[in-house]
């Protein structure tokens, strides 16, 4: 027997045929003589139609208020899921992420579990009944509801594996594993059978949101083993896995991330200690810089580029202006229409030209490129948002079609 964490997404409940649907793959594990622990997304829409109808009363909610609202999706979710499971004819019991003993630090909209309670959770399996965890929440040290951040439900189920040392964790969505570019973008992307916790939690800190980061970051942690495969088709899905022979898998992925702008300090004093200053307080402010340029200074004055998350751009530039006597620059300049675009592999850290393939694939389709990062496991570059999805497929093309 065996336990196992079984989280659904969004597009997996979308409506009550698929809500059945998930419940069959849910008693058919129970039935078999396992203990299922499942977490469950909102359906379909729901937290992007919430954020509207926040939107419609008020453009700056307080974010306590915005997180009340945003969990009620996933109460809905499994609440209808576990009707679905007693229709089948199992016990069953819903909780909340509090009922489940989810606890998290304060930072709402993006809070961080900091532990897990799995006293009522292992009492309702004691008693054989399929516990279904509300995704994406928790409740902070004042009994304040608090969520994750976007896609967080897939944190939820890895916390959730981890505090109960489940013998699997098992993400189930709309496509049937991690493929080596968005299949919604590329037609001809290749399934993969499994991927490193590095490279996976690279893919998706750089946009494939077919998992969350932090889920990835957990269950590397705490040596999770992770399965994405699909809600719809029963096929064996993507592992993610400490995978030793990297040798020959130069690149696993090519992502890109919408979710980024660029702030240009124009005409910078060319003088020791400016970039010390500008990064600390912009590290004080709590915005997270990504990809730095700085000009080689010419006449006394050089410029300082940066990416930073697009919800971020705002309080950047809030803050730059503040201290602009601080920051020296005659002026701010800001890009929104821009998009990262990026390819990871463990094993281009012992092959050189990596990059320059992925230039020569940009520059065939004419793409510029703003600017370049580079790790052991990842080339980033900043390109026109309206150039992403031809960048995606070119890239991808050179290094999955031509070798
Ligand atoms: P869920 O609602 O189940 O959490 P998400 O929409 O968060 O689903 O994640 C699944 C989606 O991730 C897929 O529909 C796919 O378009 C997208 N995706 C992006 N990159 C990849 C990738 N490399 N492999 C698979 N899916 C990807
Ligand atoms: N419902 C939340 C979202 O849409 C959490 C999740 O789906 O994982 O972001
Ligand atoms: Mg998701």
């Amino acid at each position: 027997m065996s336990l196992i964490v079984k989280k659904f997404g969004g597009s997996s409940v979308a409506n009550a045929e698929k809500v059945m649907n998930v419940a069959t793959i849910i008693t058919d594990e129970y039935k078999a003589g396992n203990s299922v622990v499942v977490v469950v997304s909102a359906q379909g829409d729901t937290t992007d139609d919430f954020l509207e109808k926040a939107a419609e009363i008020n453009k700056k909610p307080s974010k306590r208020e915005m997180d009340v609202l945003l969990s009620a999706g996933e109460q809905i979710s499994m609440s209808l899921l576990a009707m679905a499971i007693e229709k089948i004819g199992c016990p069953v019991i819903s909780l909340t992420g509090w009922q489940a003993g989810v606890t998290t630090n304060s930072v709402y909209g993006m809070a961080r579990i900091k532990t897990i309670n799995t006293e009522r959770i292992k009492k309702e399996l004691d008693s054989n009944r399929i516990v279904i965890v509300a995704g994406f929440q928790g409740i902070n040290k004042y009994d304040d509801i608090t969520t994750l951040g976007r896609g967080g439900s897939d944190t939820s189920a890895v916390a959730l594996a981890a505090a109960l040392h489940a013998d699997k964790c098992e993400i189930y969505t709309d496509v049937d594993g991690v493929y080596t570019a968005d299949p919604r973008i590329v037609k001809d992307a290749q399934k993969l059978d499994d991927i490193s916790y590095d490279e996976m939690l690279e893919l998706a800190s750089l946009g494939a949101n077919v998992l969350h980061n932090r889920s990835v970051e957990l269950a590397l942690k705490y040596d999770v083993k992770l399965e994405v495969k699909s809600s719809f088709e029963r096929v064996p899905g993507t592992t993610v896995k400490e995978v030793k022979n990297v040798e020959k898998m130069l690149v696993r992925g090519v992502t890109r991330d919408n979710d980024v702008a660029t702030v240009s300090l124009v005409g910078v004093e060319n003088t020791p200690g400016k970039a010390f200053k500008v990064f600390s307080l912009l590290a004080k402010g709590n915005i997270n810089v990504d990809m730095i340029l700085q000009s080689i200074g010419r006449e006394n004055s050089k410029d300082i580029t940066f990416s930073v998350p697009l919800n971020q751009l705002e309080s950047a530039i809030e803050l730059l202006e503040e201290n602009l006597e601080l920051v020296g620059a005659q002026k701010i300049d800001s890009e929104k229409e821009v998009s990262k675009v990026s390819i990871v592999g463990a094993g281009m850290v012992s092959n050189p030209g990596v990059a320059a393939k992925m230039f020569e694939a940009l520059y065939n389709a004419q793409i510029n490129i703003m600017m370049i990062s580079t790790s052991e496991i990842k080339v980033s570059v900043i390109i026109d948002k309206a150039d992403a999805e031809k960048a995606v497929k070119a890239i991808h093309d050179k290094f999955f079609n031509h070798e």
